[in-house]
């Protein structure tokens, strides 16, 4: 890819002053819309042409006729059951051109498959970032910065009060408390695609080496995740366990699926939830959750503010989360700065969307 940048002067691109995007990329009741091309990016309604950031339910909806995505983000619609009709696969770095607007996807280090999406038309350069972080995960490509005049950023976590702690000390707190406790089975509530993974590869890399205990909802992400070569380790389906050898083990399983019977039969779970929400310690004791995992797949305020400033951006749209402080960062530092309304992301899964709060 950075071949390709080079030959074609991808990277440091000349100034735009004044010639705003939004007369050729613009958000619609179905999502941003490039028109040049006629495609929308993660359309929350059916749409006839979309490119496809990642696999989470917000952003990859099913039933659309044609989409374009990452090689990995089209086998994640697989397993979710939302392929499309017909899906287009374009590897990290390459391009296409569609309608003259030159596209490619750049990793966004959030999930497996997970991308950016870079449109160029007639010398303008729009990134539109999905979810991303800047935080290492050794279950993803990390985060690739790309150059832009217009930058389109998430926005979950933008407020100063959210700083992610680094994921190996909270998972280096799950492992003290299995120390402690080691005759109580540990059951840790993460969401099915990128944070149940990443838990299970931080606990490998840390030294766990014991099977670990999937939910059936989590097993196949969890094959699919060992399909590409993330090594998890031995995984055992939490279904055929009998309660009395989970002691002392991992188990993971979505967070809702707390309400089910089996969990009583467990030897005295020790509750976790793994999520990037700092106020997830409160809502977890409320839920009976002991231990509060702090990881989270997006970027912090930190990262934030850091990916704006570094991308060159002379124009930022913000969207989906915490528009405000970001906006009132990106003015003082001279960027023009909006919120882009777009409806319809909840920033979760199924599973979180329940709860009101997400994948994050
Ligand atoms: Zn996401
Ligand atoms: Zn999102």
């Amino acid at each position: 890819m950075k071949q390709q940048a080079a030959a074609t002067g991808d990277y440091g691109i000349a100034r735009l002053a004044g010639r705003d995007p939004a007369r050729w990329i613009y958000p619609t009741p179905v999502g941003l819309y490039v028109e040049p091309a006629g495609l929308y990016i993660d359309p929350m309604r059916v749409a006839e042409r979309a490119i496809v950031t990642h696999g989470h339910s917000d952003h990859a909806r099913g039933g659309h006729r044609h989409v374009l995505a990452t090689p990995e983000t089209l086998a994640v619609m697989g397993v979710r059951k939302v392929k499309p009709k017909s899906g287009q696969a374009l590897a990290s770095g390459e391009s296409v051109t569609v309608g003259g607007v030159r596209i490619s996807l750049h990793p966004a280090g959030h999930v497996l498959g997970s991308a950016q999406v870079r449109l160029e038309w007639q010398g303008e350069v729009v990134v539109v970032s999905g979810d991303y972080k800047r935080a290492a995960d050794p279950t993803c490509a990390p985060f690739e910065l790309v150059p832009c005049h217009t930058f389109v950023t998430e926005a979950t976590f933008g407020l100063p009060v959210y700083r992610h702690p680094p994921a190996e000390a909270e998972i280096g707190r799950l492992l003290a408390s299995l120390t402690l406790f080691p005759e109580r089975a540990h059951l840790v509530g993460a969401y099915s695609l990128g944070k149940a993974q990443r838990v299970i590869r931080l606990l490998r890399l840390a030294g766990h080496e014991r099977p670990i205990w999937v939910h059936q909802a989590l097993w196949e992400m969890c094959a699919l995740y060992q399909s590409v070569g993330i090594d998890l380790g031995e995984l055992r389906l939490l279904a055929d366990a009998r309660p009395a050898e989970l002691a002392g083990e991992v188990l993971l399983a979505p967070p809702n699926a707390s309400a089910e019977g089996w969990l009583a039969a467990l030897p005295e779970p020790v509750r976790a939830v793994a999520s990037g929400w700092v106020r997830v310690r409160k809502r977890a004791t409320q839920q009976g959750a002991e231990l509060a995992l702090v990881i989270s797949d997006h970027a912090d305020w930190d990262e934030l503010r850091q990916t704006i400033v570094e991308t060159g951006c002379e124009r930022l749209w913000v969207t989906h989360g915490e528009e405000a402080a970001l906006i009132h960062f990106a003015r003082q530092r001279g960027i023009e700065a909006r919120a882009l309304s777009l409806v319809g992301y909840s920033d979760g899964e199924d599973e979180k969307a329940e709860a009101g709060e997400g994948d994050a």
